[in-house]
């Protein structure tokens, strides 16, 4: 998604060569793509997949939501396996017509139910807490803290919590809360970009590491004290990365990610 304007074809080919090791990938790239052409893809390159992106979106005032959205949970635990990819990051979802209480709720519940396929596949949850913005319509999860308790109350080794510090770093707990993450052995992830001062568009105006106000080495430091040893993962979305050459983009990123992560 970072590359947005890449396809999956590129972005594996162009990562390979500037020297990237991972890759995470986002179910809507998969779309209109023979699986087993994907795979090929990914299986010749030297590129570990690291998540598939994403499943989630389980609170809804209807029943048949819902239930639709179990649905469509088990369908990214199929594509994960079939990609070899070990995570799925949820992002949780909300419905604002009811409280964020009801609506944590019932991601707890979509989690549980779909445990066992997940399990069986043997690919791993990531619950991703997101910024308070987005509490009325895409997370009701949106503290560390809260992630934290509900990978704790489900209480499995295949559910944790994925660290994204673009939504987390306002929280003056966030320093405990990484702690205690890693002591359950629940960190499953790590995202970073940065927060633009101003920030003109709170889904696509996400900024290049250091070109913000986020302390990512700081954060860092703390997820890698915990005993992290996964990947660090660019995700940005960005009307005006993705409008430029995404070879010079690509460039930039890297030494972002060398001088300010
Ligand atoms: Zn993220």
């Amino acid at each position: 998604m970072t590359n947005k304007p890449w396809n999956l074809r590129q972005c594996v080919k162009k990562y390979s060569d500037a020297g990237i090791k991972g890759i995470s990938i986002w179910r809507n790239v998969l779309e209109g793509q023979d699986p087993g052409e994907a795979n090929r893809l990914l299986d010749d390159s030297p590129l570990e997949v690291v998540s598939l992106v994403r499943g989630g979106f389980f609170p809804s005032v209807e029943k048949k939501k819902r239930l639709g959205a179990i649905e469509d949970n088990l369908l990214a635990i199929s594509q994960a396996y079939a990609f070899g990819a070990p995570l799925i990051v949820l992002v949780c979802g909300s419905d604002s017509r009811q409280s964020l209480e009801k609506s944590r709720e019932q991601i707890k519940e979509g989690i549980i139910k779909i445990l066992p396929e997940a399990i069986s596949a043997g690919v791993k949850l990531a619950i991703e807490p997101l910024h308070p913005m987005y509490s009325a319509d895409r997370s009701a999860v949106n503290t560390l803290a809260q992630a934290n308790t509900m990978a704790e109350e489900i209480n499995s080794e295949f559910v944790g919590v994925a660290v994204d510090v673009y939504h987390l770093w306002w929280d003056g707990n966030l320093q405990k809360e990484i702690e205690r993450c890693g002591r359950n052995d629940k960190l499953f992830a790590f995202h970073v970009c940065d927060w633009n001062v101003p920030t003109v568009d709170f889904l696509n105006d996400r900024g290049l590491m250091g070109d913000g106000c986020i302390n990512i080495p700081e954060i860092r430091n703390w997820v890698e004290e915990t005993g992290f040893d996964g990947f660090n993962e660019v995700e940005i979305f960005s009307e005006k990365f993705w409008a430029m050459d995404q070879n010079d983009y690509l460039e930039k990123i890297k030494n972002a990610y060398l001088n300010f992560t």
